[in-house]
């Protein structure tokens, strides 16, 4: 058990996200208060302002990914993931920013292209996407595999990128969230006892956890799992433990004190219904804020329910993750109607 040091930890980051030059991601997101429950103590980490096209956890994930594959010479990349996913849309972006081919490996086709799937068509021509039918998806990494041999025999060098980018190359840019929540805590003097934040395939959540582990950070973790069981999510959390060792070059300590939920309502991934967007409309007119229904809004919920449940007292930091583009595809929804 070692703890490493605030600026080690920073170091490093900064190293594998390539901070120091022109080009780098921004990374910095700010925080500020809440009005909730006549309360002065409960904050929000404005991760949905690191970028609009590219926002939140997906541009941190991405601030590691692109520099390695750039260093690896990677030529073309197969991303897996939904036809909405947020981290495919941010792909698309990030890829051809950086002139990397990418391949997509989504399932549906989805019966109408609305929101993400219909902005990635802005960037991607429907007949470069490689569409896997539902009772099919179970095989999509034989596909893949197939598909990746075969580029490679025509020497082309390749990467996959599964889904919601939870691979050892996104740990670095997922790890630059417990950085910069240092940073606003040393800006704000305020230290957040308890920090909430939503989970897909829990790559950043479980960055923050390992990350906490390994400065021996003592904050109560209260994380929502919005995609699969709580199984799956401690399957990752391993898998996370051991990047975050590797990459810091040090055995972690235990972890903090974490806690994990479902959402209040909606529990299935990308479902909504009539209280999401309740709580979106309630979002927007009370804290000023746009939430997505598929993460934020369910994160939001979540807390509303948890801090007052458990009488949470302290400082309280929610972390709003981004993906509001994804709010463009549910507008028209009967749900939003008054
Ligand atoms: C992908 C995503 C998440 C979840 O990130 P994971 O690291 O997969 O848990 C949360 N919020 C938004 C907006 C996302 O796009």
């Amino acid at each position: 058990m070692t703890v490493i040091q605030e600026a080690e930890l920073y170091r490093k980051v900064a190293d594998a996200c390539r901070l120091e030059t022109a080009e780098a991601f921004h990374l910095q997101s700010r925080i500020h208060r809440l009005r909730w429950f006549g309360r002065s103590d409960i904050w929000v980490k404005r991760d949905d302002e690191l970028g609009f096209g590219v926002s939140g956890t997906k541009l941190r994930k991405h601030a590691s990914i692109i520099p390695s594959l750039k260093e690896k010479g990677i030529e073309e990349v197969v991303v897996i993931g939904g036809a909405n996913s947020n981290n495919v849309l941010s792909a698309a972006q990030t890829l051809r920013e950086n002139n990397i081919k990418m391949t997509p490996f989504l399932l549906g086709p989805p019966s109408q292209k609305l929101g993400n799937v219909k902005l990635l068509s802005l960037f991607v021509d429907d007949s470069e996407i490689h569409w896997i039918s539902r009772s099919q998806w179970a095989n999509c990494e034989n596909f893949v595999n197939t598909y990746i041999e075969e580029r490679s025999a025509q020497g082309i060098k390749i990467f996959v990128l599964p889904e919601g980018a939870h691979h050892r190359l996104a740990l670095p840019g997922s790890l630059s969230i417990l950085v910069d929540i240092l940073r606003n805590e040393r800006e704000s003097g305020v230290r957040f006892d308890h920090i909430f934040i939503d989970a897909g395939t829990g790559m950043v959540a479980q960055s923050l956890l390992a990350g906490a582990a390994a400065i021996e950070r003592k904050t109560v973790f209260h994380v929502v799992v919005l995609a699969g069981s709580f199984e799956d999510f401690q399957a990752g959390l391993s898998q996370v433990v051991e990047y975050t060792g590797d990459f810091l070059g040090v055995s972690l300590c235990p972890l903090p004190d974490y806690h994990l939920y479902y959402p209040a309502t909606a529990k299935s991934f990308g479902s909504t219904n009539k209280t999401i967007f309740n709580e979106i409309r309630r979002i927007a007119r009370e804290d000023g804020i746009l939430t997505d229904p598929v993460y934020s809004s369910k994160l939001f919920l979540t807390a509303r329910q948890t801090i007052p449940g458990q009488a949470l007292d302290g400082n309280i930091l929610l972390i709003h993750s981004g993906g509001g583009l994804a709010l463009t595809g549910f507008m028209d929804s009967h749900m939003f109607g008054v």
